[in-house]
Order: structure tokens, then sequence, then C-alpha cells
């Protein structure tokens, strides 16, 4: 039986791939704020190493899969927040359990991404100095341009790190025979887009936006997509992003390749 680190495992699309993969017959150990296997503030530094403390001597220093999912949403008005939860928790636990990963057998791993990555670029992303210094003090100033938008500034700004920082890993994780990819989710219906929908910034937009599909995604289907990159028959699938949006990313930038 092979185990799999779910982090985020708790609620929305953690929780789907969680469940999705115990039914396939995977072990899962999942990784959340509370509730979880391992409970763990990925927003801190020492969370994120106690997390990475605890699953190693859970799985005994042997991995075969990872989905790096917890995140925070648009909404939530606490830009360092947002980046030290939806880039560091992520990258600091893909790097953390990469040696696990390496001792696995057939290992992959997953990082949630979004589409909203692709709403900037390497070159104009704000955090993007932040990334190659590791210094994250300054997150703060690099987005209060966006004013009252800095949540959603933030929010674009971890995630377009994030597919970078995959994207950066190909050539190391390759070569040690752990595959890693990102997915780019667009509107899915969780508590994070419900929130979103709440919020008077951002309410308006998201529920006026329907992808071509003509509804939002279900938590399950994305589970579906990181289950498919996990396994074997997804075995030369490696440092790509996956868009899974219902067609909103081909409709908003349909000449985008
Ligand atoms: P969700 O709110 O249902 O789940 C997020 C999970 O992350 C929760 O279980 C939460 O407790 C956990 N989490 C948050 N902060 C944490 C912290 N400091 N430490 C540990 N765990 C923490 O949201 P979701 O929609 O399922 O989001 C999952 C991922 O998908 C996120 O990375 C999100 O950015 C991404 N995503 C979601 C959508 C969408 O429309 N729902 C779209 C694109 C990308």
């Amino acid at each position: 039986m092979s185990t799999t680190v779910v982090t985020g495992s708790t609620s929305g699309i953690g929780a789907a791939t969680r469940a999705a993969l115990r039914e396939a017959g995977h072990a899962v150990v999942g990784v959340d704020l509370s509730g979880a296997d391992v409970t763990a503030d990925l927003s801190t530094a020492e969370g994120r190493q106690r997390a990475v403390d605890a699953v190693l001597d859970r799985c005994s220093g042997r991995l075969d899969g990872l989905v790096a999912c917890a995140g925070l949403g648009p909404h939530v008005d606490d830009p360092a927040r947002i980046v030290a939860v939806n880039y560091l928790g992520a990258v600091d636990l893909l790097d953390g359990l990469f040696p696990a990963l390496r001792a696995g057998s057939g290992p992959a791993a997953v990082a949630v991404s979004s589409v909203a990555a692709a709403h900037l670029t390497w070159e104009t992303n704000p955090i993007a100095a932040a990334v190659d210094s590791g210094d994250f003090s300054g997150v703060e100033k690099a987005v209060a341009s966006a004013g009252e938008y800095r949540g959603q500034f933030a929010y674009a700004a971890a995630k377009n790190a994030l597919t970078v920082a995959v994207r950066r890993r190909a050539v190391e994780w390759g070569a040690a025979g752990v595959r890693l990819n990102t997915v780019a989710p667009g509107a899915v219906d969780t508590p994070l887009l419900r929130a979103g929908e709440d919020d008077p910034r951002y309410g308006a937009s998201i529920r006026g936006f329907t992808a071509p599909l003509g509804r939002h995604g279900r938590p399950d289907e994305i589970a579906s997509l990181i289950v498919y990159l996990l396994g074997p028959h997804a075995g030369f699938v490696h440092g790509a992003q996956f868009v899974i949006d219902g067609g909103a990313d081909a409709a908003l930038r349909p000449h985008a390749v």
C-alpha cells in the first residue's frame, strides 16, 4: 500500500483528494490546522517544520506521494499570510519531504496552484525578489499598490511563484525519479470559493462569471486529476501545469498557449 500526504486535507479539494486516494486503496496522512492526522499551521516556519517532522516520523522516512493543497483565498485580507500558506506552505513541504519521496515507490507530488497563476508573469510578480532572496518581510509593501485588492494580488503572486517553483525543480526532481506537477483549478465549489462569493470586493465578479461549461467545478473532479497525476498512468508527465477550469482560461485568453 502506498502512502501519500495531503495538506489541507479536511476541506474542499484536499478532503476530496484524501477520500479519492483512500478509495483507491492508498494510505493517506492528512495535514491541516485541526482535525487531521498531523496538526500544523503552515503559515509559520515552525508549523511547516513540525509538519515535515511529524510526517517523516509517521512514514518512517519513506513516502510515495505528496499533494500540497492547503491554501487561503484572495478574500483573506492579509497578504503575508496568503503568501506564507499558499507559497511557503507548499514549497517548504515539497522540499522537506523530497528525500522521503526519493525513497518511495513510483513517487510523485502535485501542488495545487490556480488559474490565477497566469494573471501575472514572473517578471511582474511582486514576490519574485522575495522568493529569490528568501526574505519575505516585504510582502505587504510589494502588493500595497493593489489597495483593497491586495489579497487577490498576493494570491495570484503566490500561485504564480508556486507554479514557477515546481518548474524550477523539474530537472533535479526528474533526475531523482520523483515526478512533480501542478494543477491549476478555476472556480471550484468549496468553502474558499463561497467565502469569495460572500466578499463585497469579489462577490459580484465571481458570481457574474461563468465558465464555458456553465458551472463551477466540484472538488472530486479536481481530486480525479490529482489522483491520475500521482499514479502510474501519468508516468511521463512531469514539470507540467494542468488547467482544470471548465474552459474559463481558454475563453478569457484564447491566444495564450
Ligand atoms: P478550502 O478552504 O475548502 O480548503 C483549504 C484547506 O487549507 C482547509 O482545510 C484549511 O484548513 C487549510 N489551511 C488553510 N490555512 C492553513 C494553514 N495555515 N495551515 C494548514 N492548513 C491550512 O479551499 P479549497 O478551495 O479546497 O482550496 C484548496 C486549494 O485549492 C488551495 O490551495 C486553493 O488556493 C486552491 N484553489 C481553489 C480554487 C477554488 O475555486 N476553490 C481555485 C483555484 C485554486
